[in-house]
């Protein structure tokens, strides 16, 4: 399980989302479009969020 938080990646933005990671991957990357305009390349979240859950 990871625990990410747009607050994280310098947004003034209350979103979190927790689940595993390729569901955070989906949901956050839903997120950054709709809200931030910001489409991530999926690979690069993945890669994040699984050091986010391997350093937890
Ligand atoms: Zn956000």
């Amino acid at each position: 399980m990871v625990k990410v938080s747009c607050h994280d990646y310098g947004y003034d933005c209350d979103f979190t989302v927790t689940g595993e990671v390729d569901e955070v991957v989906e949901k956050y990357n839903h997120h950054s479009e709709e809200e931030h305009g910001i489409e991530y390349v999926k690979e690069d979240l993945q890669q994040r969020f699984m050091e986010l859950e391997t350093s937890q």
